[in-house]
């Protein structure tokens, strides 16, 4: 950008020149690049909606056979933050997928295998698990599923695995609705749903185990981020704490200032360990007052391996003997 911006001072004012670049680097740029009379229009290009998600797939489906049964809008529909670049590696898997079966056409099953390996990752069938292990993956990820069943404001369970892929030996899928803004209500079923798993492996094996490092790493984030960055903290107030030079390419932050004194580190670490144990424990006692369903649930899970959302709706409405919906009746809570 820089070379251009020399050559574009060698343009007449009556050249017909339309000069375009693209970064993902934004926050680099040398200020009198975006001047007006260099790059005056800044288009801003973000991860594509359900709309642009329809386009894209329907761009790299182009020349390749689809059966009937195949919907691109349902596809585009079941991949929210799915970038340009993931929905190519998508239809390619499924185009793959279908080969490898010798199909003609590539058809709905071929998009859903496809669709888990881009997201999960490759399933790895041959890894040995001990039986202990597999039943603890299963209560774990229940934990999750029925703490996000149970509390409205979630965002809906897509599937559960326990079949090993990547790194994890479990997996729970939601289908994030796509909200710009969130509530704090919404943040805190968040933190409740990432929890879920510790705190079924805690009620049920009373002990915990090193599975549930990530859930925790990401609740604790966004516990920091409610009472650091969007003053959500009822006792911190509207306020922000922490200036950071964020290095938007890698999603990281490089260097952060300290513009709070160490009362007020001390209020914010409070602050973010309240929001964690309180959700634990709400987490917790959703398991422990639906703890027939939590056994029923994990038991069909680990003999089947995949349960997807409809599945676990019908053991849920099942399992009631009363006819109650069990679903979604469990209120929300503010902190
Ligand atoms: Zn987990």
């Amino acid at each position: 950008l820089n070379q251009m911006l020399v050559e574009m001072d060698g343009f007449d004012t009556d050249t017909n020149i339309i000069m375009i670049a693209a970064t993902n680097r934004p926050d680099i740029l040398d200020p009198a690049l975006l001047r007006p009379g260099r790059f005056d229009r800044r288009v801003v290009v973000p991860i594509p909606d359900i709309k642009g998600r329809k386009g894209i797939l329907k761009v790299h489906a182009k020349n390749k056979p689809l059966a009937d049964d195949v919907d691109l809008e349902t596809i585009a529909k079941s991949t929210p933050g799915f970038c340009g670049a993931d929905l190519s590696n998508l239809v390619n898997e499924a185009a793959l997928m279908a080969a490898r079966k010798e199909k003609k056409k590539i058809d709905r099953s071929d998009f859903e295998v496809a669709k888990d390996k881009v997201v999960m990752g490759v399933e790895r069938k041959s890894m040995i698990i001990s039986p202990q292990d597999k039943e603890n993956t299963a209560y774990h990820e229940i934990g999750h599923v029925l703490v996000a069943k149970l509390i409205p404001e979630t965002d809906p369970i897509h599937k559960v695995t326990i079949i090993p892929r990547g790194w994890s030996l479990g997996q729970t899928h939601y289908l994030p609705d796509e909200k710009y803004t969130k509530q704090r209500k919404f943040l805190l079923a968040e933190i409740a749903v990432l929890l879920g798993g510790r705190a079924a492996e805690e009620i049920i094996n009373k002990d915990v185990s090193t599975g549930a490092g990530n859930d925790l790493e990401r609740a604790t984030d966004l516990a920091r981020k409610m009472v650091c960055d969007w003053g959500m903290s009822d006792k911190l107030g509207p306020l922000t704490f922490g200036k950071k030079e964020e290095q938007i390419f890698l999603g990281r932050e490089i260097a952060q200032h300290r513009d709070y004194s160490e009362e007020t580190a001390e209020r914010i670490d409070e602050e973010v360990r309240r929001i964690i144990l309180e959700n634990y424990e709400r987490a917790k006692q959703l398991l422990v007052d639906n703890m027939g369903l939590l056994h029923r649930l994990a038991r069909e899970l680990l003999e089947r391996e995949v349960l997807d959302n409809s599945e676990i709706e019908k053991i849920m409405r099942e399992y009631n003997p009363l006819g109650n919906d069990v679903l979604k009746t469990a209120g929300g809570q503010d902190s």
